[in-house]
């Protein structure tokens, strides 16, 4: 059997199931309840690493740490929003990459945000994660420890995730799936899958594979334009994926699964925002179970993308809801503190 690996080429402990974690103690001559007891230390109890699992014999611990690797994440740093109650994380892997995390406090609860990849290879043009391309992909461990750290760094219960940082999920397929798997488990952190989102920017042949898991997950799909030409000048991978075959696969998701869709729409002042555009993207979503979450683009310096001003986006609102589509406009938590999915990431990057 192939274990999942981690970077050093060891078998990655966290990311294992308690099923391959116990056949692998059981391979240490170890008795079974050993592996429960290390799986609740790493997955519950959010251990940093085996010193802290005391009811563990030193024997067995020595023999892990011969065996496995145990991911950690050190925090770089955390700047937190004066404007509100949002903290965004930059921190290391254990093989120096940086990736960043934003923890949200919202009236209903805690939600994080987590990255998929070090950096990301989809091209959207407003992105900043996409500008040096990908590194690499994040083991699920590595996915997990963001969640993990936050809630221990902050002392709060994380209610939600969303899979909306850098790197493009169903570019991670494989290890997006096994983190689900884990953070979902019962023996573990026990998040409800209805609490989950993982956003995409339209990888078609995964979101089917995605809906035929028939997992109870919320997808939501990085649309930004509500025509073909308009999507490809934004999103390369609008090129590989027509638009109507993206909906497609997504009004598959939703048969599959039930669950509604959220369609994200990035506003770009003049170039996505019109009367026109609004109309159009009305008639795409007509008859689809869903919700548009409308986002005031985030100015990155590299690119001279400017957001759609309040009075505007309030007024394409009302325009879709005319139709009786659901929209809500997000909230633009923590701006002032590079905001935008690989903004503190690149900066941190530059400074070196
Ligand atoms: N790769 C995935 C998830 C990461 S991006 C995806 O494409 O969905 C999360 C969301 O933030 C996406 O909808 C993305 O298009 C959007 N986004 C990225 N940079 C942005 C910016 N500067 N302003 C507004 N939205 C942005």
């Amino acid at each position: 059997m192939d274990y999942i690996q981690s970077t050093n080429g060891k078998i990655d402990i966290k990311s294992l199931t308690l099923d391959e974690l116990s056949a692998l103690v059981k391979e240490m001559g170890e008795p079974a309840f050993r592996a429960k007891q290390l799986y609740e230390w790493m997955h519950v109890k959010k251990a940093r690493n085996y010193e802290e699992m005391t009811n563990i014999s030193k024997a067995l611990k020595e023999k892990c740490a011969e065996k496995f690797d145990y991911t950690s994440l050190q925090s770089v740093t955390v700047q937190e929003s004066k404007l509100d109650d949002t903290r965004k994380f930059l921190f290391a892997l254990s093989d120096g990459n940086m990736i960043e995390s934003v923890f949200m406090k919202y009236k209903f609860g805690v939600s994080v945000c987590i990255s998929s990849q070090v950096g990301c290879r989809m091209g959207c043009k407003f992105c900043a994660s996409t500008l040096d391309g990908v590194v690499r992909n994040l083991l699920p461990s590595e996915m997990l420890d963001q969640i993990y750290a936050i809630s221990r760094i902050t002392g709060e219960k994380v209610g939600r995730v969303v899979v909306m940082g850098s790197g493009e999920p169903l570019d991670n397929y494989d290890n997006i799936l096994r983190f689900i798997r884990l953070l979902t488990d019962e023996n573990g952190l026990n998040m409800s899958q209805r609490n989950l989102t993982v956003s995409t920017c339209g990888i078609v042949p995964n979101i089917r594979k995605l809906a035929d898991e028939k997992l109870a997950i919320n997808l939501a799909l990085s649309l930004h334009a509500s025509n073909n030409d308009k999507r490809k000048a934004l999103m390369p991978i609008a090129n590989q994926y027509e638009i109507h075959e993206v909906l497609d696969a997504c009004k598959y998701y939703f048969e599959q699964t039930k669950r509604q869709l959220t369609f994200e729409y990035s506003l770009v002042a003049g170039v996505n925002d019109t009367d026109e555009d609004a109309k159009e993207l009305t008639d795409l979503l007509s008859g689809f179970n869903c919700v548009v979450n409308l986002i005031p683009v985030n100015p990155i310096k590299e690119r001279d993308f400017k957001p759609t001003d309040r009075t505007k986006a309030n007024a394409f609102k009302n325009k879709l809801e005319k139709s009786r589509i659901n929209v809500t406009i997000r909230r633009e938590m923590g701006r002032d503190i590079d905001g935008a999915c690989g903004q503190l990431r690149r900066r941190h990057l530059e400074e070196k």
